[in-house]
């Protein structure tokens, strides 16, 4: 298969964590005998250093050129007193927008090496496995009328939470579709007993469920969501919800993976002519100027982004399962970096790369007997 993808590493450790992903894609596209077209370009900090703008024309065009966009991590010191247009981060919300990337996907999964590394009880985590699907281009966040007038007490703040039949049925329709190839089960989070937009959202999700006769569809408001993402993690596949409470509870999920370093996330558009779903693949932390150019970044976000990539976006699901199977077998030799906390010294961003890619070589010769 071609794989047209591009490269967009940012700043800080972004570059860093996205050089061990670009190892591991083209370890596993040339063991599964896949042509890797990859184009390279630049976001945020390094892109107003270089031509002003944190998301520059030439890489709208890259994007909307490629089936799926990689991202490292966005954001520079320097810039924290910036105006909002000449910020790293505004890069990453044009992008977002720029391809329409209005579902996103953040697995949720435990690892068994890192059960301590989760303040849950191991009991509680063991087994864990989700994926939280959050509306990402709707909602709270993009709604009008928005903004704060008046003065003194009469000084008032406004917010629209809106959605429209078109945004939740498309989103739905991603979460079922996930739902089948995992377990079959999808949680629906609204608020329905108190907002009219989670009624309109509820009703909405039960009508496409109809066409998923082979998918369980349940529905939990969004405070007892909260409760049992950690008191009974085990119950969930797929979680489906709309942009904020999406916001909030998978950061609460991200507590279960051990490390921020371990997320990987994926935010899903339309497809494209080729059959490929638009995506945009990227860890969930930062660029995080504490540790960058130290080679101490986990690089496994990252990498389990890449997996993601081929899973979503271009449905090859055995190569995203030897990269999922190669990272566990690295988290169980206790070879990783130093937020996971090993026994002995810490391994380097590029040894944990390494170690992954040859871990995928043995996978594959492993599994092609
Ligand atoms: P951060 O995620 O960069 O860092 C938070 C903490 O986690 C830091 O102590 C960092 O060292 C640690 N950490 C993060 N990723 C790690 C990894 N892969 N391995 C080991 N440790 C890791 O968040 P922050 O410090 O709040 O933000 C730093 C900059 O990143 C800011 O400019 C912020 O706006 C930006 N940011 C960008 C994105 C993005 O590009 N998607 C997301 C969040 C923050």
């Amino acid at each position: 298969m071609k794989l047209n993808v591009l490269v967009l590493p940012g700043d800080g450790i972004g570059t860093e964590v996205t050089a061990e992903a670009l190892k591991v894609l083209r370890e596993t596209a040339s063991l599964y005998g896949h042509q890797l077209v990859l184009s390279e370009g630049l976001l945020g900090g390094v892109a107003i250093h270089q031509t002003g703008m944190p998301f520059p024309d030439e890489t709208r065009k890259l994007a909307l050129e490629a089936d799926a966009t990689i991202m490292g991590a966005v954001g520079l010191p320097e810039f924290d007193n910036a105006p909002p247009e000449k910020r790293p981060e505004r890069g990453l919300l044009e992008i977002r927008k720029a391809l329409e990337v209005f579902a996103n996907l953040r697995p949720v999964r435990s690892y068994k090496a890192l059960l301590n590394s989760s303040p849950l009880k191991n009991h509680l985590v063991d087994g864990a496995d989700m994926i939280i699907v959050r509306e990402l281009t709707g909602g709270l966040y993009y709604g009008t009328p928005r903004g704060i007038s008046g003065n003194g007490n009469e000084e008032r703040a406004v917010n629209t939470m809106v959605y429209t039949r078109r945004e939740i049925e498309r989103v739905s329709h991603v979460a079922f579709q996930l739902a089948r190839k995992r377990r079959k089960k999808v949680t629906s989070v609204d608020k329905s007993n108190v907002l009219e937009n989670s009624q309109l959202w509820r009703k909405v999700v039960v009508e496409v469920a109809s066409g998923y006769g082979d998918v369980q569809l349940d529905h939990l408001l969004v405070d007892n969501c909260a409760m049992q993402l950690v008191l009974s993690p085990k119950r969930f596949d797929v979680v489906l919800t709309e942009n904020l409470f999406g916001d909030i509870l998978s950061d609460e999920g991200a507590v279960l993976a051990g490390s921020i370093g371990m997320l990987p996330s994926a935010s899903l558009g339309d497809k494209r002519p080729s059959g490929a779903s638009v995506g945009l693949y990227e860890p969930v932390h930062g660029s995080a100027p504490d540790i960058a150019g130290q080679g101490k970044a986990n690089p496994l976000g990252a990498i389990g982004s890449v997996a993601a990539m081929l899973e979503y976006s271009f449905g090859l699901t055995d190569e995203a399962r030897a990269i999922y199977e190669a990272t566990e077998e690295i988290l169980n030799s206790g070879k990783v970096t130093a937020d996971l906390k090993p026994e002995g010294k810490p391994a380097s961003t590029a040894e944990v790369g390494d170690a992954v890619a040859k871990a995928l070589s043995a996978y594959k010769a492993a599994n092609s007997k």
